[in-house]
Formats: structure tokens, C-alpha cells, sequence
């Protein structure tokens, strides 16, 4: 058996002791007190396969060849453990609260000494050190530590890939993880709730995880570090997916919250896809900051998302799936591990992927909202003022499952689309987009990629279909020139015609059976926008805070 093993393999041992011996200086974490002597850097994909396979009970392989991993208990991302260092440096900057809850130095050093002694008992660690932002003047370098082979190959997926040029000359990276998920923090440690924690110093430009396994917290911890260092160089970052046009380059914007279809409707064979969730507006146009992306995997089918489908295979992960044993076929419609089941593959395994993933600035940017209560418009023109207020507001709403069976729609308020990961105060980030927005004379639309007929129980979500038919229409202007009639509690202009969506449609009131529910409805919905507003009225502009429903 060894010996077939060293005739398949290009690189003999012997060959491998030559490269060693070559190639001083040798890699090591000392600078960290990571003593650890068996480092793997970088290590290939099918190297990461190997290694995940071997040693990681927790992973296997799918039959279209994307690795398959447990996460283990967090099977989502832990928002309430998320904690900031308050540092006199960034004190003044931070929006405190919630979001980002406050430690002190003393007790960040108490996690990541916890976080770096874990990492010390095992017997190998792996280090993937690549990029964060396509533009080569606003990357970052970024170095993770980890002790699960499926953690570097998922953040080998989702950073931006070094060369081997790029890599031999890469230096100190600029931002650390430290992920030792597999670990608890200690519920005795000042400021800590559970034995999850994710610890960020803005200062040191390190992350801690403590606690979760959940893969997602990684590519999101180099997203708030890009939530922070971008817009104080006056580069702003945002919460979307985007796409260019195949012809002038130019590009549009879908920003929403989790599961309101970003990277769903970014994977669009009519345009080129610059990435699917995190990007970046400099005064040169956009930039994606990712790689890779990472789609739900909830029921996919091939015929849906064909272009989802055909990029999980070798090199992608896999993560929360149940498969078959025996022929390892996944089962995408089996949510047993968890509702929230994901696939992350390279950007380039998507196949009109632009490389490098930079365009021109947007000429439409888009909100997409999951509106459950189905009384938002398919699609609505807004106003630049309209823009601002729902960027703000960030609205989706989830089903909240309740006692026997009865669901019923939560709205959810998140400002920007992306509140768990703002490091400013959200006007910081509506500001630079207003701005931006102006300058480039860029469209803006609110679309309802939920409920259509009725709330969720009576009506259904809206066809995939008709939401692409409307995403197509706003990028070749059709919408721009339809007509439009005034929503009257929104205030927002809405088209009456749009190709390849049937009319009635496009004015919920008319798809609904009984008006007076829906009037009662939007009146309930008009309501929750307003009351939300109101904790960021003060900081808004006049034109801003009068662009919401009306007040009955
Ligand atoms: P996250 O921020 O968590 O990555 P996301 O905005 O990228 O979320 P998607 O991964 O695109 O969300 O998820 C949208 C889900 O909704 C997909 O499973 C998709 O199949 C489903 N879906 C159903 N109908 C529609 C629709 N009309 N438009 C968009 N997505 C839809
Ligand atoms: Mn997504």
C-alpha cells in the first residue's frame, strides 16, 4: 500500500525533505506563544479532504464530492455573545449596545490566553492565511488559526486565494482569528452568558472564538473588521450581493437580510456575478470582499438554483446535511441538524463568476425584504429619501413557529441590512451610501421576496421565477420606464406592468381575498416601521424621517 501511495504521489518523501531543507525559514505561530510544532499552512483542498476525512469524525464526503461537516451544537451564527473591546482609541466611534456589547482589555486577554492554550494541547493546527477585498489598495491580509481541517478549507474557500508568490511574500498578516471553537469560554469570566464567546479587539485587529464551531462566525468576523476599518478611510461596506452588467461592467446592489435572497438571485447566468454577500463602494466602484459564498442549502433542487447546485461539489463544504449512508446522496429537503444547512464554494465555481471580482459602481441598488405579512409590493421605486428610510429600517420578518402548529409572521428591523455586524452607528453607513448613491446617480427599489396573496398561512411565497423576472427588469430599465401608482400607506411608487409577472400581482391588495384584512394588515406593518424609526429619528435627515408610511 505505501509503496502505490509513493509512486501516485508527485511529491515523494524524499522530494519533501529536499523542499524542507531548501526552503528556510520554517513556518511557526511562536509570536502568538503558539508552540505547537506541526503547523499546516495553506494546505491544498484535497490536502484539507485528507486530513478532514482521517482525523475529523465529523465530516465525510457527499457523492458530488463537496466535503460534508458537522458544526456541532451552533449551527448559526451567536450575535449575543459577539463582544467589543471598549478601547479609549475607538471608544468614541463604536455604536455601543446590543450589537456590540463591551469587555475590557484584561478580559479579551483572558479569552484569547484560554483561546491560545486550547490550540496548544492539540497535536496539529492548521493556518490559512489569504485576503479580505479584491481591490489590491484596500486589502486586507488575514490569518486564521484552527484546530478542524473543514475550518481552513471553508476559509480557504472564502477568503480571497493567495498565489504562491503572493503567498511566499505575504508577511504579517493584518487581522488574526483565533478560532478555538471546540472549546468553551468560561461562564465565570467577567462580561461572559454562556460558554460561547467572540472576541474582538479593533485595536489589536484579532478575533477570538471561543465556543461555536459554526464556520459562518469566521467569514463574519472579517466582515465587521471590514465594517470598521473601511469607512474610516471613507470606503463604505455593506451587507449584499452583486452582480455587473456583462456589456458596460456597471454593477447593481441586493442588499437584505439573511434568507431574503442575495445570494440566491446573484447567481444570474444574464449577468456577472462580483460575489454574493459582502462588497465594498470605493471611489473606483465596488469590490467584493469574499472568495468564495455560502448559500443556504435549505431544499435546493437542481432544476431552482442550477447554478448553486452544480458549484457543491469537490472543493465546496457542506455544512449541516444529512445524507444518505449508503450512496452519500444529500437529502437538501432534510432539516433534522437545523433549518439554516449551508454550501460554500470558490466564487469561480459559479460559472459566469467575474475574476477579479471588482466592477463599476451600481446603477441600481436593490432592498430585498422577506415580507411575510404580504403586503409589500413585488417591487416599489424609491426615492432617495425612501432609500435612506428603508435602509435604515432594514426590514424582513421571519415565521416564528408557535404552539400547535399556528405561525405567524415577526417582523424583523435590522438597520443597513446587516445590523449584527455594524461597527459605527448605522448613520455613519447611511450617510456614505446617500452620498454615494447621489454621485453615481444610482437607482433605488425595495423588492418583496415573501408572501404574495395573503400573510404566511393563507398566501404563498412568491415564485422564484417572477422575483428574477423583476430583478431582469430593473437591470435592463424596463421598470425605470413602467408606469407606476402610489402604494398609500407606503407612499412609494409602485409599476403596474412588468415583463414576464403577471399584473394583478404587483399590487398585493388586489391578490388578496379579503381587503379589509389587508388594509388592517398594512396598517399593522405601517405601524412597526414607524415605531421602529423612531430610536433613529433624532440623527436623521428631515426629508429622511417624512419618507415613511404615514401616521393614520
Ligand atoms: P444570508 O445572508 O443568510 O446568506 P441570503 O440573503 O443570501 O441570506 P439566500 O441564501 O439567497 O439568502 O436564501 C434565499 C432562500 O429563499 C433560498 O433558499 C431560495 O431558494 C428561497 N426563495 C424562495 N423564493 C424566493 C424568491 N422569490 N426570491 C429569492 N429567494 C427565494
Ligand atoms: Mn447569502
Amino acid at each position: 500500500m505505501a509503496a502505490t501511495q509513493t509512486k501516485l504521489r508527485k511529491d515523494s518523501p524524499s522530494k519533501e525533505s529536499q523542499k524542507e531543507s531548501a526552503q528556510a525559514p520554517t513556518f511557526d505561530l511562536a509570536q502568538y506563544g503558539i508552540t505547537v510544532a506541526d503547523i499546516r499552512r495553506n494546505l491544498s483542498p484535497a490536502e484539507l479532504y485528507k486530513e478532514a476525512l482521517r482525523q475529523d469524525a465529523q465530516c465525510d464526503v457527499a457523492d458530488t464530492g463537496a466535503l460534508i461537516a458537522l458544526s456541532g451544537e451552533k449551527t448559526g451564527r451567536s450575535p449575543k455573545d459577539k463582544r467589543v473591546v471598549e478601547h479609549p482609541d475607538s471608544k468614541g466611534e463604536v455604536w455601543w449596545g446590543s450589537v456590540n456589547v463591551p469587555i475590557d482589555n484584561e478580559t479579551f486577554d483572558v479569552n484569547r490566553e484560554r483561546a491560545i492554550d486550547y490550540l496548544n494541547t492539540r497535536q496539529r493546527l492548521y493556518v490559512v492565511d489569504a485576503f479580505a477585498g479584491w481591490d489590491p489598495k484596500n486589502r486586507a491580509r488575514v490569518r486564521i488559526i484552527c484546530t478542524r481541517p473543514y475550518h481552513a478549507l471553508f476559509m480557504h474557500i472564502m477568503l480571497i486565494r493567495p498565489t504562491a508568490d503572493e503567498l511566499r511574500s505575504f508577511g504579517e498578516p493584518d487581522v488574526v482569528i483565533y478560532n478555538a471553537g471546540e472549546f468553551p469560554a468560561n461562564q465565570r469570566t467577567k462580561g461572559m452568558t454562556s460558554k460561547t464567546s467572540v472576541d474582538l479587539s479593533l485595536e489589536r485587529k484579532e478575533f477570538v472564538i471561543l465556543g461555536t464551531e459554526y464556520a459562518g462566525e469566521m467569514k463574519k468576523g472579517v466582515f465587521t473588521m471590514m465594517n470598521y476599518f473601511g469607512p474610516k478611510r471613507g470606503i463604505l461596506s455593506m451587507h449584499c450581493s452583486a452582480t455587473a452588467d456583462k456589456k458596460t461592467g456597471l454593477s447593481s446592489l441586493l442588499f437584505g437580510l439573511s434568507g431574503t435572497g442575495k445570494t440566491t438571485l446573484s447567481a444570474d447566468p444574464g449577468r456577472l456575478l462580483i460575489g454574493d454577500d459582502e462588497h465594498c463602494w470605493s471611489d473606483q466602484g465596488i469590490f467584493n470582499i469574499e472568495g468564495g459564498c455560502y448559500a443556504k442549502a435549505i431544499d435546493l433542487t437542481p432544476e431552482s438554483e442550477p447554478e448553486i447546485f452544480q458549484a457543491l461539489r469537490f472543493g465546496a463544504v457542506l455544512e449541516n446535511v444529512v445524507f444518505d449512508p449508503e450512496t452519500h446522496a444529500v437529502d437538501f429537503h432534510d432539516t433534522s441538524i437545523t433549518q439554516n444547512t449551508r454550501g460554500a464554494y470558490p466564487i469561480e465555481f459559479i460559472r459566469n463568476a467575474k475574476i477579479p471580482c471588482v466592477a463599476g459602481h451600481p446603477t441600481d441598488v436593490i432592498f430585498l425584504t422577506c415580507d411575510a405579512f404580504g403586503v409589500l409590493p413585488p417591487v416599489s421605486k424609491l426615492t432617495p429619501a425612501q432609500a435612506m428610510y428603508h435602509f435604515i429600517s432594514g426590514y424582513t420578518a421571519k415565521v416564528a413557529g408557535t404552539e400547535m402548529g399556528v405561525t405567524e409572521p415577526q417582523a424583523t428591523f435590522s438597520p443597513c441590512f446587516g445590523g449584527p455586524f455594524l461597527v459605527w452607528r448605522p448613520a455613519k453607513y447611511a450617510e456614505l451610501l446617500a452620498k454615494k448613491m447621489e454621485q453615481h446617480k444610482a437607482n433605488a427599489w425595495l423588492v418583496n421576496t415573501g408572501w404574495s396573496g395573503g400573510s404566511h398561512g393563507t398566501g404563498s411565497r412568491m415564485k422564484l421565477k417572477l422575483t428574477r423576472a423583476i430583478i431582469t427588469a430593473i437591470h435592463n430599465g424596463d421598470l425605470a420606464k413602467a408606469k407606476t401608482q402610489r402604494d398609500p400607506v407606503f407612499g412609494f411608487d409602485v409599476p403596474i406592468a412588468c415583463p414576464d409577472v403577471p399584473s394583478e400581482i404587483l399590487i398585493p391588495r388586489n391578490t388578496w381575498s379579503d381587503k379589509a384584512s389587508y388594509d388592517a394588515t398594512a396598517q399593522k406593518l405601517a405601524g412597526l416601521f414607524r415605531s421602529n424609526f423612531e430610536k433613529y429619528a433624532d440623527g436623521a435627515r428631515p426629508d429622511v424621517r417624512a419618507a415613511g408610511p404615514a401616521a393614520t
